[in-house]
């Protein structure tokens, strides 16, 4: 699905350079690289903090810690997503609440996130999934009308622009009051190993986070909070700072695979290929999810398996119809669209060294078994 090694040839020598300067320094933990990769990606998103942790699942913990939520707490999020963003939420005993999600952007639900609001409603997560920005605009106002916070998933999206109808541009992961992200080696910013960062613009936040992601230490050895041990290591710091600066580059290929899978299997009857719903730079396609309809998903995957062409099914089960999160009181039938994605979707391979030959070779043999 990914070719990290290909990438790895092209910047293999700035790789080389960082790791030295980190074994040079001697700080593996925190210390100047992780320092300097920090100030990079602040610039980056023009958000005002950015705090290193180390994956994305502590980064969407810690984010719900911060904001103080009570046990018990609502928390929104949708259906149809990784199972990490609700798996805090539980460990946390707080209560996921799960919304269905729009048939053509794969995400949350405006309308039926405001619907499921209840007195003990706290928070919103969207995930801003496969790439593609959630409808932040509408999330922010029902947000703001209801007093709830808006932590943004922006694990599949970094480097992903939201536009609003005003006009204004921001990163995806910087509008509500928390962005969380993950740095796992296949994210569209991946490291040689787990990582993970929070974004904010409140000073009182970006605080209370930076100590929590340290045993809650503000001093050392003095616990002000409960915190936890999630750092990001300088070795991984290294490999980010290098690759953060070709982030656009590597977005705006996968852009380009996008678009040419897109004009190869457009129009069959059997498929529908992804649309991007905001301006062309709010979805930087971490997965290229196809529904195929009418026709036996299962058959090809195992037809694309059998020629050696990777694909993945992200994701086949509800979360609302997971073991571990099935709640008796939760009805199946509120989440029609959500259950008849998971029987349709299959994402292509998709990442930055893509060749064009091989989008045209993949696309060539998943028309041939539709069409078979
Ligand atoms: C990858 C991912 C996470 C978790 O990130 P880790 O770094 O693997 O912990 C959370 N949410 C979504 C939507 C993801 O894709």
């Amino acid at each position: 699905m990914v070719d990290l090694k290909g990438q790895y040839e092209f910047i293999k020598d700035e790789v080389a350079t960082a790791f030295d300067q980190v074994m040079v320094q001697t700080a593996f933990i925190n210390g100047p690289m992780v320092a300097a990769f920090q100030k990079d990606l602040e610039r980056y998103l023009a958000v005002k903090h950015v705090i290193p942790c180390a994956n994305g699942t502590d980064a969407l913990q810690l984010a719900l810690m911060a904001l103080g939520l009570q046990p018990g707490d609502e928390v929104i999020t949708a259906d149809f997503t990784f199972a990490a963003t609700v798996e805090v939420i539980a460990l946390l005993q707080l209560k996921p609440v799960l919304v269905d999600v729009d048939p053509v952007s794969f995400n949350i639900l405006p309308a039926a996130v405001e619907q499921a609001i209840t007195s003990k409603t706290k928070a919103i997560i969207p995930v801003h999934l496969f790439g593609q920005s959630a409808e932040m605009e509408q999330l922010l106002d029902i947000a703001a009308r209801h007093q709830l916070f808006l932590v943004e998933d922006t694990a599949q999206a970094i480097g992903a622009n939201y536009t609003f109808s005003s006009g204004k541009v921001a990163k995806a992961g910087t509008l509500g009051h928390i962005g969380a992200t993950s740095f796992f080696p296949s994210k569209n910013l991946g490291a040689y190993g787990d990582g993970g960062a929070l974004f904010t613009n409140d000073d009182t936040l970006a605080h209370r986070l930076r100590g929590m992601v340290n045993h809650g230490m503000y001093e050392r050895y003095y616990h002000d909070v409960v915190g936890v041990n999630s750092r990001l290591d300088a070795l991984q710091a290294a490999v980010l700072k290098v690759k953060l600066q070709y982030l656009d580059f590597y977005n705006e290929r996968r852009k380009e695979a996008a678009l040419r899978y897109t004009r190869l299997l457009q129009g069959h009857p059997n498929i529908i290929t992804p649309k991007v719903i905001g301006a062309c730079d709010s979805h930087v396609f971490h997965q290229y999810t196809l529904r195929i309809v009418n026709h036996d998903r299962e058959g090809l995957v195992e037809y694309l398996n059998v020629h050696d062409i990777p694909c993945g099914v992200y994701y086949p089960v509800p979360l609302h119809a997971q073991k571990a999160y099935i709640d008796p009181e939760v009805d199946s039938e509120q989440f029609p669209i959500t259950n008849q994605l998971v029987k349709e979707v299959i994402s292509l391979p998709m990442h930055s060294e893509l060749e064009l030959e091989q989008i045209n070779y993949i696309a060539e043999k998943v028309l041939a078994y539709l069409n078979a």
